[in-house]
């Protein structure tokens, strides 16, 4: 690794911190109904307006001994958990991608499906505008690919592939639920299908789609009569699938091809 490219590197990572910083903020008021830029950032529970140093990524939550400086009511480990994981994310992402504009895009919309999974975890709901803004930087990375490589081919195939993969998935949805006259998937399902399918393409979308329902089961038995949220085992197979499309797609060749 170059000199350049290692500075690029770190600059990602700590990117990803601030926006982990802030996707904590979208954590906890999206759900809410509560505007995630007014007012700053405060104490949940004593409602206290923190000062800068009490907002450091990771470092802030460590030096507190994980409790709000004021009333020193136990701050929750998702804060420090969305910060390191996200600036993983951040690390691993430019990693595959490199230096190209569409890493912020492609960032972004693992970012909003982090923000997605931690909501759908913790409070069984996903908000249309994080669903909405993660389809949105979706389709501005396939954008961005196609405006860099000069062909808009790629921006076509993009959306024809989140259509089919949204649609593919309200049909089946629809089917189900009327021979089973149960509702058997919900919007959001669909538009984090069509997110999906934006940045892996269809065979892509399929796999991940397989992969999520394996990594579901075990979670799925043992919690027996709880609801189990999907979004997190969707985000998590989109993710293996994105990191990892070649050696998927050379094992599977092989497979069906002999
Ligand atoms: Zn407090």
């Amino acid at each position: 690794m170059g000199m350049e490219t290692l500075l690029y590197a770190v600059a990602a990572t700590v990117l990803g911190l601030l926006v982990g910083s802030f996707l904590n903020v979208v954590i906890h008021r999206t759900p809410r109904g509560e505007n995630i830029a007014w007012p700053g950032s405060h104490c949940p529970h004593c409602g206290e307006k923190l000062r800068w140093y009490h907002n450091v990524p990771l470092l802030s939550w460590m030096t507190l001994g994980g409790k709000c400086a004021f009333c020193h009511e136990r701050i929750s480990l998702r804060y420090p958990l969305i910060e390191g994981i996200n600036a993983l994310l951040w690390l691993i992402i430019f990693l595959k991608i490199g230096p190209h504009a569409s890493f912020f895009f492609v960032a972004a919309t693992f970012s909003a499906l982090l923000a997605l999974s931690a909501i759908d975890f913790e409070y069984y709901a996903v908000p249309d505008s994080v669903n909405f803004f993660a389809l949105g930087t979706a389709i501005l990375a396939a954008a961005t690919n196609a405006w860099e490589s000069g062909s808009w081919q790629i921006l076509w195939n993009s959306l024809l592939n989140t259509a089919l993969a949204a649609g593919g998935l309200w049909l089946l949805g629809w089917l189900v639920g009327k021979a089973t006259k149960k509702e058997a998937m919900g919007g959001a399902d669909v538009i984090v299908a069509g997110t999906m399918a934006a940045l892996l393409g269809l065979p892509g979308f399929f796999v991940a789609l397989f992969v999520a329902a394996i990594l579901a089961i075990g979670p799925s038995l043992m919690a027996k009569d709880t609801m189990v949220p999907f979004v997190p085992f969707l985000a998590l197979g989109t993710l293996i699938v994105y990191l990892f499309d070649e050696p998927i797609f050379q094992a599977l060749e092989s497979y069906i091809y002999g």
